[in-house]
């Protein structure tokens, strides 16, 4: 079997209301599709969402290294899947949402090949667990309103984006857990936003709200400051800016900085990455991962999800990426029913892509 081309797609999907956290407010999404095609008449499917202010690649550098990648992967065999992915990192640096892109295809491919799906091929033991539902920042009352519809839609896991203002943030969640009592685990993602000492503070505030983890409370470059407020304070600290490759998830954990790291696919740059950071975290005697995403469509959220149902360490589900969007270009991988995801048992990611809409929703870069 043999690549004989690597299309992309990019697009610009409508959201249904802005998405706030504390360094950045998304308006409209941008996502790239990435097919892999087989001179066998098989293709897979991958999505890149380049993140300048997480993985350092604009949009425009991502199509520009999309086809980079391209000519150094056509004419070779697309199941030797980790061989590829190695060979992604062999020349070029970085960049991880393109590679994630053709991972995910490149996996796609195999468990087409090999009429399986994915999270099969990966060892999967389980196919239905809870995600949670993330509240962006917004005015206090507003965010315990979206709190109370997500749980009666169903979710048991509210994650709140905090890091704007300790007293606003402390009003957010007291507003928050009123309207959905103690019954609802809730976790908060600072996205960097505080030094350690101020991170220790809040948290300690925060102790009555009984979260169940926090991630990212300072910066990314901040090893020794995660570490600090680790030792300091009773909940779980999760690293996410902080950690990309497995490189990083080693040292972090190694050092006892993190009681774990949150693995996304965009930052990792794919399936294989992803794996090897599980396992990292597993042999370092983390207390758990978590999978999350950026805003993303059911096409990366699959494969996270594949991912997420073959390895027992990740605990903490974090993939809501596409409830923002007004419509998306695919269908199916999984169902979400009351907060959980269930995977669906058709071949490699079992999603189905439709192309009118990748043509309607198409994305010029000026
Ligand atoms: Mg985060």
């Amino acid at each position: 079997m043999e690549i004989v081309d690597i299309r992309f797609y990019p697009i610009e999907l409508p959201m249904v209301k802005p998405f706030r956290i504390a360094y950045d407010v998304t308006t409209r999404s941008h996502t790239i599709y990435v097919e892999v095609v087989t001179d066998e008449g098989i293709s897979g499917w991958g999505e890149a969402v380049p993140t300048p202010k997480i993985t350092g690649e604009s949009f425009g550098q991502a199509l520009a290294n999309l086809e980079f990648l391209k000519r150094h992967l056509v004419g070779r065999d697309p199941l030797r899947v980790r061989e590829l992915e190695a060979e992604m990192d062999r020349v070029l640096r970085g960049n991880s949402s393109v590679k994630a892109g053709i991972s995910m295809a490149l996996y796609d491919i195999l468990g087409k090949v090999l009429k399986a799906p994915l999270y099969r091929l990966l060892g999967g033991f389980r196919t239905r667990f809870e995600t949670d539902m993330t509240i962006g920042i917004d005015e206090p009352e507003a965010m315990a309103r979206d709190a109370q519809r997500f749980v009666d839609q169903g979710f048991r896991v509210l994650k709140v984006k905090v890091g704007e203002d300790p007293d606003r943030d402390y009003e957010r969640l007291k507003r928050i857990r009123d309207a959905v009592g103690y019954g609802v685990r809730v976790r908060i993602d600072a996205n960097q936003a505080w030094s350690p000492k101020q991170a220790i503070r809040m948290l300690r505030r925060f102790e009555r709200f009984e979260l169940e983890l926090v991630e990212q409370p300072v910066p990314a470059w901040d090893w020794e400051g995660l570490a600090v407020v680790r030792r300091s304070v009773d909940i779980p600290v999760v690293a996410d800016e902080a950690v990309h490759s497995p490189h990083e998830a080693f040292e972090l954990i190694s050092v006892g900085a993190v009681d774990g790291v949150n693995i996304k696919l965009m930052k990792c740059g794919g399936i294989g990455p992803a794996v090897t950071i599980a396992r990292v975290a597993e042999a370092g005697g983390a207390e758990g991962c978590m999978i999350g995403c950026m805003v993303e469509t059911r096409l990366a959220l699959a494969a996270a999800a594949h991912v997420v149902a073959a390895h027992p360490i990740i605990r903490w589900i974090d993939l809501d990426g596409n409830t923002s969007l007004a419509d998306e270009p695919s269908t199916g991988g999984y169902r979400l029913e009351k907060g959980e995801i269930v995977l669906e048992d058709k071949p490699g990611l079992g999603v189905e892509v439709d192309r009118e809409k990748l043509e309607k929703y198409r994305y010029e870069l000026s």
